[in-house]
């Protein structure tokens, strides 16, 4: 691969039909190492599909994946995570009575064991307290160490989230929706995090706010039906007419 088209993930034909309806229809995507690539369309346009596929959540029906070097199609999620993909984790994935800093502790603990729940060890975890500390530091949620994850607002539980997929080492992290239903401040801090965590790593995100993407992302790439539409930076793509048209007439600020 030529060195000024340095892909670290690259999808060629990839599909995911389920029961006979095409979520991902032929995509191709191309992500450059070190960027900030966003993947945004309408509710229904595969997205969350696409992650699926990229993370060996979900097989795909056709095409193939390649992540840096690997082809990892139809590969399972812990292989895949052990190359160095990572998705966030969810809220839902956090134990209300374990603290911050034990959640980071017990996620450097188990590696790459993406996707499983975590499993509360009797083994002492000490020896990741200083790394956990400095992830806690990197989201900053340094004061919040002891506190136990249940009683940390919104906006702290996802950066928690962030420094649990951050101890996993990730080159390529994947974020859905990393600022879904949070206020404005909250948004900031989230933007300004990302800003800060892309340093040495690739990020492929999905995200519906444009003046987050518009922030953030060096390329853009529009899914529709599955399919994509556009693909650019992203000054070119939010004038495009074919995205402003997908949208439905609604603005992409
Ligand atoms: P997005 O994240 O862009 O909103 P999704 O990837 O969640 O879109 O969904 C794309 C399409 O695939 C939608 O029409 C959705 O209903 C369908 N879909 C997603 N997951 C499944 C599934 N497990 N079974 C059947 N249909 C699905
Ligand atoms: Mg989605």
């Amino acid at each position: 691969m030529p060195s000024t088209d340095d892909a670290i993930l690259a999808t060629h034909a990839l599909a995911k039909d389920f029961n006979g309806f095409r979520a991902v229809d032929g995509v191709d995507l191309r992500v450059r190492r070190g960027t900030v690539h966003a993947l945004v369309g309408p509710n229904g346009a595969g997205k969350t599909t696409l992650f699926n596929l990229l993370t060996g959540f979900l097989r795909p029906s056709e095409g193939r994946i390649d992540f840096d070097g690997h082809d990892i199609t139809g590969k399972p999620p812990e292989r895949i995570a052990r190359l160095g993909v990572t998705r966030s984790f969810q809220v839902s994935s956090l134990f209300p009575q374990v603290s911050a800093v034990e959640h980071v502790e017990l996620a450097l603990q188990s590696g790459t064991s993406l996707g499983h729940r975590f499993w509360v060890s009797d083994r002492r975890l000490d020896r990741f307290r200083g790394r956990a500390m400095d992830l806690l530091a990197e989201v900053g949620l340094e004061r919040q160490a002891a506190s136990p994850a249940g009683v940390l607002p919104y906006g702290q539980k996802r950066a928690l989230e962030l420094a649990l997929a951050l101890a996993l080492s990730p080159r390529l992290l994947l974020l859905d929706e990393p600022t879904a239903g949070m206020g404005v401040e909250d948004v900031e801090r989230t933007v300004e995090l990302i800003g800060r965590v892309r340093q040495d790593r690739t990020v492929v995100m999905v995200e519906h706010n444009m003046s987050v993407v518009s922030s953030l992302a060096d390329r853009v790439t529009v899914l529709q039906r599955g399919t994509v539409l556009v693909e650019g930076p992203y000054q070119q793509v939010r004038s495009d007419p074919r995205v402003i048209s997908a949208y439905l007439g609604e603005p992409v600020a």
